[in-house]
């Protein structure tokens, strides 16, 4: 683009009233390609300025009606015209006149006579001026342009930080929270009460006179409700424990639920033992009223370990463990209870995990034995056969009898493993027996099976396995339950006992009379046994009662037809009157006492050679 062609973006305006001064500037400029108006006087010049706004105007001074001065002050009084360069072009050229000339607003002054050149090179320095002028006007513009739209930017990206602060904190409170509360009751959890467990046991540091207590709370048979009405009402259920905890425990105490059915309740400054026991006394009064739920009444108990803390903790878990102690006693003392840690409680808990312990290594070391008690027909006092008794062959402790760890081993489920052992070694023995004593040969054996070995799910293919390895013939077994198992669940239980005596096993109810069972459920199990237990046997000659009692289960098994062993004889006398009540078979101390393998040989010889004798 040439000089020229640039120049015609510029209108320049011409005020001159003179028409030759005029006519020479326009052509002038207008050879130089510049857009030219003119303007013979001020009132032409203001109107055609405000209406058409030029780039720059060659203003005149000395004209008649509005002068130069005049003309410039309204041009630069108006909105439009205000940034519009203005060059004076005048005659009167003296020092005042160009100081009013810039006063007014003119940017420039060019002197008549004047010459073209100067007149183009003060036009195009205006022009170039006001270019950057504009210029730098509209980079100003942009900029603050730039800094609105970048502060509103700012603004908005910090409006969002701060929601997504706020968001932020709001999720890191509810993530504290449920890291702290159970979720189903909304209380504290095992977390929350061990922090201030903490805190009390550093409280109790400081000062030895702080006393505090934890009530370890469990509910009683709360599985058997969740197991047979489901996990919504056992859910329910636990929520209503949660809120009548709350109803009954002093303002400002932690209730926590630790998981399961179990819950805690920190009394974190007590004045005595009383006020902790008073507290626990109200949590069981709190359970009599029984819970309504879904249309449902239930009633449910809980057992209380209370344990007080003090100086003499330091860790938070061991007070903790210590309520748990209290409550297993109170559980064992019969539920719906509560019990107060003592150390004592402490050193049997340790005795007992020793001694599960050792047990556990017991069965796969070999320290476990069977004693073998004989079984007598009463009529002429002939070996029938043995009950298998384990006994366990301690390193330390000698030979340590069934009372002192069956219990322990039912209760921790190793009776699963040991009644296998039983079982396989019992029936190994008496194969042994049959094979080279032929008196044996009808011998029959009796085993103990534990109420948690029938309920184990491969029960039928542990006797399947037992009965192929050892090759024993079925009919010479006879497993000895106890009455408790016939109450529970019978459907299940007839099935299972039907299984077994498909496989021709016998069964007998073991300690026959002292369970809390009424008879009528009798008939429905396939029983072929029942063995009287031994305090009806011991007390029968003492106690008209017993011999009464010995009677109708005499009548009982008549009419159900089965056979009745009677347990513990240790007298004559006991033995004649059994036998004089058509009792078919006996054991006990009268007749012998649990034998070892070599005793029970040495009686089934000596047995054979009665036979023989007779
Ligand atoms: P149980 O099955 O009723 O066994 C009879 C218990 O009475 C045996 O005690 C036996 O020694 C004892 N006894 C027999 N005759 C007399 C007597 O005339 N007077 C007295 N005072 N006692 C007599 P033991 O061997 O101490 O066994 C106790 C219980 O341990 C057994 O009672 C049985 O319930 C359980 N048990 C023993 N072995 C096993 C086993 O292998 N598995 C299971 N699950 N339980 C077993
Ligand atoms: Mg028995
Ligand atoms: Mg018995």
């Amino acid at each position: 683009m040439n000089q020229t062609t640039a120049n015609s973006a510029f209108k320049i305006l011409i005020v001159d009233d003179v028409a030759e001064n005029l006519r020479l500037l326009s052509t002038t400029l207008s050879k130089e390609g510049y857009e030219v108006r003119c303007a013979k006087n001020g009132a032409i010049a203001l109107m055609g300025a405000h209406n058409d706004c030029p780039n720059l105007i060659l203003l005149d001074i000395n004209m008649p009606d509005l002068d130069g001065y005049e003309v410039c002050k309204r041009l630069k009084a108006d909105l439009t015209t205000q940034d519009v360069p203005i060059i004076f072009v005048s005659a009167q050229n003296d020092i005042q006149d160009k100081v009013k000339a810039f006063d007014v607003g003119g940017v420039d002054f060019i002197g008549k006579p004047f010459q073209v050149e100067e007149i183009l090179v003060r036009v195009k320095n205006q022009l170039a001026l006001q270019a950057a002028n504009a210029e730098i006007r509209a980079l100003n513009e942009a900029l603050e342009q730039r800094v609105k739209e970048r502060t509103f930017e700012i603004e908005s990206a910090n409006q969002t930080l701060k929601q997504e602060i706020f968001q932020r904190q709001q999720l890191e409170q509810r993530l504290r929270y449920d890291a702290f509360h159970d979720s189903l009751t909304g209380l504290p959890n095992r977390q929350l009460l061990m922090q201030r467990v903490e805190r009390c046991l550093d409280n109790a540091a400081e000062d030895p006179q702080t006393r505090f207590a934890i009530l370890f709370i469990d509910l009683d048979r709360f599985k058997i409700i969740n197991d047979s009405l489901g996990h919504a009402i056992g859910d329910k259920l636990l929520v209503a424990c949660a809120e009548r905890l709350e109803a009954c425990i002093p303002p400002q105490t932690t209730i926590a639920r630790l998981g399961g059915d179990e819950f805690t309740v920190l009394l974190e400054q007590i004045d005595g033992r009383q006020s902790a026991i008073t507290v626990a006394e109200a949590v069981l009064q709190q359970f009599l009223t029984p819970f309504e739920l879904s249309q449902r009444k239930l009633s449910i108990t809980v057992s209380i370990g209370v344990a007080f803390g003090g100086s003499e903790y330091t860790c938070a878990t061991d007070l903790l463990r210590d309520a748990d102690t209290a409550m297993y006693r109170a559980k064992e003392l019969g539920k719906g209870r509560y019990e107060v840690f003592t150390q004592q409680m402490y050193f049997e808990v340790m005795r007992r995990l020793e001694i599960e312990h050792e047990l556990r290594n017991a069965i796969a070391e070999g320290e476990l034995i069977l004693h073998y008690q004989p079984i007598f027909a009463l009529r002429d006092q002939k070996l029938v056969g043995f009950e298998a008794l384990v006994r366990w062959q301690h390193p330390a402790r000698g030979l340590v009898f069934p009372g002192d760890f069956i219990p322990l081993a039912e209760e921790t489920g190793l009776i699963v493993m040991l009644g296998k052992w039983v079982m396989h070694e019992a029936c190994r023995q008496l194969k042994v027996w049959q094979v080279e004593l032929p008196m044996a040969q009808t011998l029959t054996m009796s085993i103990n099976v534990a109420g948690e070995q029938l309920h184990a799910p491969d029960f039928l293919t542990v006797v399947d396995d037992v009965l192929a390895q050892t090759q024993v013939d079925a009919r010479y077994l006879k497993l000895e339950i106890v009455e408790s198992m016939l109450i529970e669940d019978s459907k299940q239980m007839i099935e299972l006992l039907r299984q077994i005596k498909l496989r021709q096993i016998a069964l007998s109810i073991d300690d026959f009379g002292t369970g809390y069972s009424s008879l009528s459920y009798l008939p429905q199990f396939p029983v072929d046994i029942l063995k009287i237990d031994r305090s009806f046997v011991l007390a029968m000659n003492i106690e008209p009662q017993n011999l009464e009692i010995i009677k109708t289960i005499v009548t009982l098994a008549q009419v159900l037809e089965m056979q009745i062993i009677a347990e513990g004889i240790e007298t004559k006398l006991q033995s004649k009157v059994l036998k004089d009540l058509n009792i078919e078979f006996g054991q006990g101390y009268l007749f012998s006492k649990p034998l070892t393998v070599q005793q029970a040989e040495l009686l089934i010889d000596s047995s054979v050679k009665a036979q023989a004798n007779c």
